[in-house]
């Protein structure tokens, strides 16, 4: 079939199908790239129904590049709480004032330059390009990923490669309407060509599809474990109150309060604990003991956690979640 009816069935399929998502209803060409910039930083790891109310509320109170460059961090974390990575958040403020110093205070539009942005990898790059710029890009995502292998049914190691992938894409050629195109091929694999139980009989590239013809949807696992990562979260309680720190040790939750904590080796996993939590944070799944010891000591910059207090302090849900363990407790 020739591209361009492939793009004529995606479009048509993406006109009649597409999801009413508040980043889309932008006024203007700077807010389509406000919105998209923003948008982008945020599906970064996070699912679209979980980013939609967050980013109805950070365009509310952080409308533009310009407040964004200026917000003081206190503001930009309410606005983040909740949605985790918040070094998404950090580099997004970042880049806001990259904007600024280096481009006129407008985002660029070629590769490199929104390379050289903080946050901004391949793929966001690419997703900028093709959706705030209308340029001829198709950027790689888990769901265009997963409809290129199984429309071309591809199973093996060598077939599965971020290279033999990007090589595929050219099945579906290029169209005028650049932004809506790759819009539209992501929107099918989210909605139609899902990763359990694919709904082929709405599927536009149905008649294509070597995993349809053959019966057989199933897909390769990428060969990616997570680490397993052993902590000693320390429980300093005083009058029902818990002692947090803000932490300038970890990569992860950087400058967010914690509770104060060691990495440890697996065998320090004694039976004496008190309490054992695990939690998946980016790529490690972390096991966490939490040892109640009675407060005896003052640390810089700590802060008494109580439960009265904690919906109105920025908290990540990391230190939530041991919170909520050790008050049932
Ligand atoms: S026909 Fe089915 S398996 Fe093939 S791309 Fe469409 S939804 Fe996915």
């Amino acid at each position: 079939m020739k591209k361009e009816n492939i793009s004529k069935k995606i479009l048509f399929w993406y006109d009649n199908n597409r999801r009413i998502l508040p980043w889309r209803k932008f006024k203007s060409k700077k807010n389509k790239n406000y919105y998209t910039l923003v948008s982008e930083f945020m599906l970064q790891q996070t699912q679209v129904r979980t980013v939609i109310p967050y980013f109805e509320n950070f365009i509310k109170k952080i409308p533009n590049f310009k407040k964004l460059s200026n917000i003081n961090d206190e503001q930009l974390m309410k606005c983040w709480q909740g949605l985790g990575y918040y070094s998404r958040a950090r580099n997004l403020k970042k880049t806001a004032k990259k904007i600024f110093s280096n481009f006129k205070g407008k985002l660029p539009n070629n590769l490199e330059d929104l390379k050289s942005l903080p946050g901004i990898g391949d793929y966001t790059a690419n997703a900028i390009l093709a959706i705030a710029f209308n340029k001829p890009v198709i950027p790689l995502d888990g769901n265009i990923e997963r409809v290129l292998k199984r429309l071309f049914y591809l199973k093996k190691e060598n077939e599965i490669s971020k290279n033999n992938l990007n090589k595929k894409k050219s099945f579906f050629g290029f169209s005028k309407r650049s932004d809506d195109y790759a819009q539209a091929i992501m929107e099918i694999g989210a909605t139609i060509c899902k990763p359990i139980s694919p709904l082929c009989d709405k599927c536009p590239l149905q008649k294509n599809c070597i995993s349809f013809k053959k019966n057989d949807f199933k897909i390769k696992p990428k060969n990616k474990f997570n680490k397993i990562k052993y902590f000693e979260a320390k429980i300093y309680n005083s009058n029902d109150k818990y002692l947090l720190i803000k932490n300038n040790k970890f990569n992860f939750l950087r400058n967010l309060l914690i509770f104060p904590m060691n990495e440890v080796k697996k065998d320090q996993f004694k039976s004496s604990i008190d309490k054992k939590i695990n939690i998946k944070m980016s790529n490690m799944d972390m096991k966490i003991i939490l040892n109640k010891n009675n407060r005896n000591k003052k640390i810089k910059g700590d802060f008494m956690l109580d439960k009265y207090n904690i919906n109105k302090i920025i908290l990540p849900s990391f230190t939530k979640k041991i919170f909520k363990t050790i008050s049932k407790h």
